[in-house]
């Protein structure tokens, strides 16, 4: 089968067995960059959010929740009014808008576009004599278009929808501040939809105007950055590092070196961001995302935000579209909180270390996830096409079902009931169970196979007699026989082990 061909039934299998429809409303003919998510695409991103808050509670991390909606103040202070913008080329005879950017990587392939500077864009423009696509009449100025969503709330409070749910996180600093007794560094983190108004979203759920993030902050003082206790249990992991000098010279291979030797060879500066670089490695691992797929990216000086002092971008290598980010790690030092002290005149210092009088705006580093980004490499990565059947490999913690009953046949009562009193009983022991009784065996098995369901479990005449049932795994396809009242306590130790 050639890659193309699996690209095309993998496309049809995300709408087909409902993991994500779109662009939505589909009826009445969508709107580009929505999207949404069907019963087993739901199902995915709950075990997703699930199998992280479990972790993060581990890692010592709160969750907090604001609203999708902030006041003009919070967007001129954050700098988004100013700052978040995209270049774009307006075509001045049909008023076609290009995103400057994305127009000249696919015009000039093998210039190197990302980082540029307004300017710089528009003398490659020049020199290249290039014209609209759609009229040829030359193109030349770039003009910035902001990406913020405006709304009126009430008669008259100009009002926008959050581009990040990150400066809703640091508008609740001094309530955090007093939660955590000033206990420092404060982790927190926050879910939720952030809305971008794209100028023309491409590559499906990659780039929609609607989204959910997962975005994390270590609130933390300039010392803790530099001493920090939780990086020394840490350090020796490893992890696939391509930093700005490489790729300036063209060499994209990350180097797979331990955090700690990363700040010994200054590739990474502060202890305590190398720590942010290893949960957000160790959030995707725990997906069940293959290890050889995955790389952090550093930012050049140009790409990363003005004031940030480091960013990296954690990328899985896709086979539809290349290197996608799934997340950003951002060292943003003071700035976040310093802009909001000016600009509702609240004191944000701290004293963070007891023994001292000292007191200091905290430094912020962030790790920003994007969900629906997570979803779609999840599903394309554990996407396999195996002499024409279609396997799903996700995890069982993230699977849609866990487990799929089957009545061998639908219309005997006695097979059915026993299927049902299985199924049943699957679920009060917090299993996820999915009854199916409907068409050819067969294919009950390949509607589970393609959601990724692990265990199907076949209630047969047999079963009648000796109390037993024939358990089918996902990956390997053996069978195996199995009592009714070993299944629940089977089960449970398999979920332990695949873990
Ligand atoms: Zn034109």
């Amino acid at each position: 089968m050639k890659i193309e061909d699996n690209i095309e039934t993998f496309n049809s299998l995300v709408k087909r067995r409902g993991f994500i429809w779109g662009p939505s409303p589909e009826i009445y003919g969508g709107l580009a960059g929505f999207y949404s998510y069907g019963p087993a695409g739901m199902a995915l991103k709950n075990n997703i959010l699930n199998l992280f808050r479990q972790e993060l509670r581990y890692f010592g991390f709160g969750e907090v929740e604001c609203p999708t909606i902030m006041p003009e103040i919070v967007w001129i202070a954050s700098g988004h009014l100013d700052r978040f913008i995209d270049p774009v080329i307006k075509c001045d005879k049909c008023s076609t808008l290009y995103r400057a950017d994305r127009f000249l990587q696919e015009q000039l392939p093998d210039q190197l576009i990302d980082g540029l500077s307004f300017k710089e864009m528009e003398n490659l423009i020049q020199q290249n004599n290039l014209s609209c696509p759609k009229c040829d009449t030359p193109l030349n100025k770039i003009e910035e278009y902001n990406l913020m969503l405006k709304t009126q709330v009430g008669n008259d409070v100009t009002a926008y929808l959050r581009p990040e749910t990150a400066t809703t996180t640091y508008l609740l600093f001094n309530r955090l501040d007093q939660d955590a007794r000033r206990q420092y560094p404060i982790k927190i983190y926050q879910f939720g939809k952030a809305y971008r108004n794209e100028i023309s979203p491409r590559q499906g759920v990659l780039r929609v105007r609607a989204f959910d993030q997962f975005e994390l902050q270590l609130f933390i003082s300039k010392q803790q950055e530099m001493e920090f206790e939780d990086y020394e249990e840490i350090k020796k992991n490893t992890l696939p590092l391509l930093d700005w000098k490489n790729q300036e010279k063209n060499f994209y291979k990350p180097e797979i070196i331990s955090l700690e030797d990363a700040i010994n060879k200054n590739i990474l500066k502060k202890p305590a961001f190398a720590y942010c670089l290893y949960i957000s490695y160790y959030l995707t691992i725990i997906l069940g995302i293959p290890e050889e797929l995955i790389r952090f990216r550093q930012h050049s000086l140009n790409e990363r935000a003005h004031y940030a002092d480091d960013a990296w971008d954690l990328e899985i290598n896709t086979r539809q579209f290349g290197w996608v980010e799934i997340c950003g790690v951002h060292d943003r030092t003071d700035y976040d909180l310093k802009r909001h002290a000016e600009f509702s005149k609240q004191n944000f210092e701290v004293n963070m270390n007891p023994e001292t009088e000292f007191k200091e705006i905290p430094q912020v580093l962030e790790i920003a996830f994007g969900i629906d980004r997570i979803i779609y490499t999840l599903l394309e990565t554990t996407f396999y096409v195996e002499e024409g059947r279609i396997n799903l490999r996700l995890s069982p913690a993230l699977a849609p079902n866990t487990v799929a009953v089957f009545p061998l046949v639908k219309n005997k009562e006695n097979i059915r009931n026993l299927a049902l009193k299985i199924h049943r009983n699957l679920l009060e022991n917090r299993i996820n169970s999915f009854f199916d009784a409907a068409g050819s065996i067969g294919k009950r098995y390949r509607r589970q196979d393609e959601i990724g369901t692990t265990y199907c479990i076949t209630i047969d005449y047999e079963s009648l007699k000796d109390n037993s049932v024939t358990i089918r795994f996902r990956d390997s396809m053996e069978q195996e026989r199995v009592n009714i009242n070993d299944l629940v306590d089977m089960l449970r130790k398999k979920f332990r082990n695949s873990k």
